[in-house]
């Protein structure tokens, strides 16, 4: 089962991606953290990608387009994979169907989560993530057992660079202009499948289970 999960910065998709992939047993792909991992490594990846993260920019198709092909080419990925966050333009979503098609595949579903902005700026600005394993909170509204420490690790949660507020603007107007067309270009190719985010996880994640079953691909 070949997955994408679509949707502006603080939809969730992380949070949900977590679970979606324990449950079908498939690698988690998340292009955030990859690029975040090379930055904290100070890899020429992670030096090239922090500049355009820190100002809430796309990194460019060429660099990002090459990781995933890298990462989707590896032998967990062949029975499925999720993809969090990629594609994130058009080009992106060309490329990655010319690499499946290479490999003799295709994406089954695309799952778009669907959140108001308000929701969106308030979920971004509140949310909390463990440094040690990137484990993601919210301040309100999805909250540690112990305040500043990771449930699963124990890990210190900080704020990341990029959920400051201007940051979070500049984020979501590049949403609207750069990723939010990819709502047609899947549904034009009869994938898309669109679930209400603005609901509790749980209620989120079973819609979720529900849509890959009615949608059978
Ligand atoms: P969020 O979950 O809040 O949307 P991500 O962790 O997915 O944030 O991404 C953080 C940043 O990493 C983005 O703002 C962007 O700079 C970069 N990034 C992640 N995925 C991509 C992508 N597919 N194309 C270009 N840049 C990306
Ligand atoms: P994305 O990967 O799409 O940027 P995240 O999964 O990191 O989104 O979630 C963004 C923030 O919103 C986090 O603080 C997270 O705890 C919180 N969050 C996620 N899902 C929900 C939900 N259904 N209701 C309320 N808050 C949520
Ligand atoms: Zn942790």
């Amino acid at each position: 089962m070949k997955i994408i999960l679509l949707g502006p910065p603080g939809a969730g998709k992380g949070t949900q991606a977590k679970q979606i992939a324990d449950k079908f047993k498939i690698p988690h792909i998340s292009t955030g953290d990859i690029f975040r991992k090379n930055i904290k490594e100070k890899t020429v990846l992670g030096i090239k990608a922090k500049d355009y993260i820190d100002k809430g920019k796309l990194v460019p198709d060429d660099l990002t387009v090459a990781i995933v092909k890298d990462r989707i080419n590896r032998d967990d990925c062949k029975s499925g994979f999720l993809l969090d966050g990629f594609p994130r333009t058009v080009n992106q979503a060309d490329s990655l169907n010319e690499v499946l098609k290479n490999m003799n595949s295709r994406i089954n579903y695309v799952i778009n989560i669907d959140v108001p902005r308000k929701s969106l700026i308030q979920r971004l600005t509140g949310r909390r993530v463990c440094k040690s394993c990137g484990a993601s909170y919210h301040i309100k509204f999805n909250s540690p057992k112990k305040e500043g420490i990771c449930d699963v690790c124990g890990g210190n949660l900080v704020q990341r660079d990029d959920d400051d507020l201007n940051t979070v603007i500049n984020r979501l107007e590049v949403y609207d202009k750069q990723t939010a067309p990819l709502i047609d270009y899947y549904k034009k190719s009869d994938l898309l499948c669109t679930v209400d985010g603005d609901k509790d996880v749980d209620l989120v994640f079973k819609d979720i289970c529900n849509t890959l079953e009615k949608c059978g691909r």
